[in-house]
């Protein structure tokens, strides 16, 4: 028997905007690109909960945002506030949560859980039961509940954010709950409970149902959990392959995945799909200098130098090209990544790497190969040239 929190975030990076300026309480905010008055390019990072009460979401297209903050207008409601990505205020308050969080199961009276960091704004949480004399089932889901009521209020308290919680006997389930009750919610599921609970969900709320498997699951009949619980394995298996035997599982609440840090990443990046095709330069050069400022802000935070660049390019024909750079010397510089980023992106904007003259859908750009602070190789690195990947994402 296991309990398992996820603490989830609510409207992140749109919470801190409005948390550190008075003037922006109870607005509806958007953090994203700039909507240049409806000529903006780029999209929605977050939106709080009054702006999603105007179909604001995540990903959103920003000067969708922009429109229906007009229309809110219009009829009469607060216009939206826009905000650019503030990625290392966010970085900096995320790492004091998680430093809380982390604390609770490395002192006191939880020592010896567990921790793992899931996201900028998400984290499991798993408590040691056998610390503990509880004396029945009941007992221990209502103790457990207490404690992330606890934990809620001491992040509210601290920080001045809301979080949402999920318990459950798993990660799986401690996941699914979080998201049941936001902004500021607190979901129990007792290990008793997880079908009853999952059952009437749409399958959509299974990690790893994506648009595409839910259309075919659709085409089945299956909508919510229940009935995908109700799928021979025979069958998944025959539709979905190997997947299939993960959504068999987790249609029964199944999973085995441990709580644990994963360890430091091993590339840090980002891609972004366009709105519409694209082969202009000025949007290509400006969306990827954007991106290497907000990769830069993570890298900062990471602590560590790293020594490639990747490029990722995506046409409209949906092939796929990757081309890297290894620097001479270990960096951890916006300006080293945002020059050999622009670089390695050259050569697609004309006859050198695109002779068809395709556009562009997507570009994504990373840094790997990472060594320590302070421990650098001496001497030069070997130039590598990147080799071509097709496919890869
Ligand atoms: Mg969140």
């Amino acid at each position: 028997m296991r309990i398992v929190l996820h603490v989830d975030m609510d409207a992140f990076f749109a919470a801190v905007e409005e948390r550190d300026k008075l003037r922006l309480r109870g607005r509806p905010i958007v953090v994203g690109s700039d909507p240049k008055a409806g000529k903006g390019r780029g999209v929605v990072s977050t939106a709080n909960y009054a702006a999603r009460k105007y179909g604001i979401h995540s990903a959103l297209p920003i000067t969708k945002a922009w429109q229906l903050s007009q229309q809110a207008k219009k009829a009469g409601k607060p216009e939206v506030v826009f905000m650019g990505v503030d990625m290392a205020k966010y970085a900096r308050v995320s790492a004091n949560i998680m430093q809380y969080l982390e604390s609770l199961v490395t002192s006191g009276e939880w020592q010896g859980g567990a921790f793992e960091q899931a996201s900028v704004d998400e984290a499991y949480l798993e408590f040691p039961i056998s610390n503990f004399q509880l004396s029945n089932n009941d007992e221990m889901w209502q103790w457990a509940a207490e404690k992330a009521g606890e934990i809620k209020a001491h992040i509210k308290h601290e920080f001045g954010l809301t979080a949402s919680i999920g318990v459950g006997p798993n990660k799986l389930i401690a996941k699914i709950a979080s998201d049941r009750q936001k902004p500021d919610g607190l979901t129990v599921v007792p290990e008793e409970a997880v079908q009853d609970f999952l059952d009437p969900l749409p399958v959509r709320v299974i990690p790893g149902i994506g648009p595409k498997a839910e259309a075919q699951l659709m085409s089945l009949g299956v909508k919510r959990v229940g009935e995908l619980r109700g799928m021979p394995k025979e069958k998944l298996l025959a539709e979905f392959g190997k997947h299939g035997e993960g959504m068999y599982r987790q249609a029964r609440g199944i999973s085995d995945s441990v709580v644990a840090p994963g360890g430091p990443a091993k590339s840090i990046g980002l891609h972004r799909t366009f709105g519409k095709d694209t082969l202009d330069s000025v949007v290509l050069m400006s969306e990827l200098k954007d991106m290497a400022a907000e990769i830069g802000a993570d890298v900062a935070r990471d602590g560590r130098l790293y020594r490639t660049v990747v490029l990722t390019v995506r046409f409209s024909n949906f092939k796929t090209q990757t081309r890297s750079h290894t620097l001479e010397a270990p960096d951890k510089d916006v300006k080293t990544l945002e020059t050999e980023g622009l670089k390695l992106l050259m050569p697609f904007l004309d006859s050198r790497e695109n002779p068809g003259r395709q556009k562009i859908r997507l570009i994504g750009l990373r840094v790997e190969k990472f060594v320590a602070h302070g421990n650098e190789e001496k001497g030069s690195m070997k130039k590598e040239k990147g080799n071509a990947q097709q496919g890869l994402f």
